[in-house]
């Protein structure tokens, strides 16, 4: 993947590093829920919500949550998704 800025040729590739990881602990994140393990899944969905924070990483902080039973952690989250 080319990850030079097509204007002006700035290095982009920290970025697109960043974007891959998250993409990765989105998809752990993921996992750990299809497999029962709300500890995993919320470690996986913050690591990915600090990279960057979107309306996926604020629902799947929320689906975290109430694996946890935590459910007022679980509506702030699914509040913020909207
Ligand atoms: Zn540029």
């Amino acid at each position: 993947m080319d990850a030079a800025c097509r204007r002006c040729k700035a290095d982009l590739s920290l970025l697109v590093a960043v974007e891959e990881t998250r993409a990765s602990e989105l998809v752990r994140s993921a996992e750990a829920i299809m497999a029962n393990d709300g500890d995993a899944a919320l470690q996986h969905a913050e690591t990915a919500h600090h990279l960057r924070a979107d309306r996926d990483s604020w629902r799947r902080l929320a689906t975290a949550h109430l694996l946890r039973r935590d459910f007022e952690r679980a509506l702030t989250c699914r509040a913020a998704a909207l």
